[in-house]
């Protein structure tokens, strides 16, 4: 049963967090460490504003704005960091801070009940959005060139959630780390229609 909620959460996140629509989240809080985890797992590190106090991992998690000591959480951080998603625990928030948050913020904040709720209901819908993205992928893949594909394929294996990122602030946002001065001019400079991989987790860079 657990790991089947696992599963449905990281489903759920997954949505969340890799679509493009204009609802899904742009700035994330987390209240707990696994919900970090979780939230990373899911592709959405780089939605990540800020993290709970011992989120250290993944490792770039780490260097995240902290928004609570063991015991508190600092809800004046948590409204400076302007969250749209601030994803909280039944055991281990508090109900005071929610509704803080609530009443504060307004950001939609979503606790595990609510959380099982909406994966019912989004299960249902993803597998639709699979096949789609599955036809859209086939389609797509059909343009590139054997060579990139074969590139961008061993990308998305080794990274695992996406096979290729953007450059946002000198940043991979795949990963979220800056690339060196040197490489940030290998990626200007390259030759047009070539593509650079990220040092840090390989995958492409798209221009
Ligand atoms: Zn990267």
């Amino acid at each position: 049963m657990k790991r089947f909620l696992l599963l449905g959460v990281l489903a759920f996140a997954a949505a969340a967090f890799a679509g493009d629509g204009a609802a899904a989240p742009q700035r994330v809080v987390t209240l707990a460490p696994h919900l970090t985890e979780l939230v990373c797992a899911a592709g959405g590190c780089g939605k990540l504003v800020g993290v709970s106090a011992y989120s250290d991992y993944p490792p770039q998690a780490a260097l995240l704005p902290q928004i609570s000591d063991a015991a508190t959480v600092n809800l004046e951080v948590v409204l400076g960091l302007k969250p749209d998603l601030v994803l909280a625990w039944d055991g281990g928030t508090s109900q005071e801070t929610i509704a803080r948050l609530r009443a504060d913020a307004q950001p939609q904040v979503v606790r595990r009940g609510k959380l099982q709720e909406e994966i019912v209901s989004l299960e249902a819908s993803l597998d639709d959005e699979l096949v789609s993205l599955a036809t859209n992928r086939e389609e797509r893949a059909a343009a590139l060139s054997p060579e990139l594909l074969t590139r961008y394929t061993a990308a998305l294996a080794h990274a695992g959630t996406s096979g290729a990122a953007q450059i946002d602030g000198g940043k991979c946002d795949g990963c979220r780390i800056a690339l060196s001065p040197l490489d940030l001019d290998r990626w200007k400079t390259r030759p047009e229609g070539t593509f650079m991989a990220c040092p840090e987790c390989g995958r492409l860079l798209l221009p």
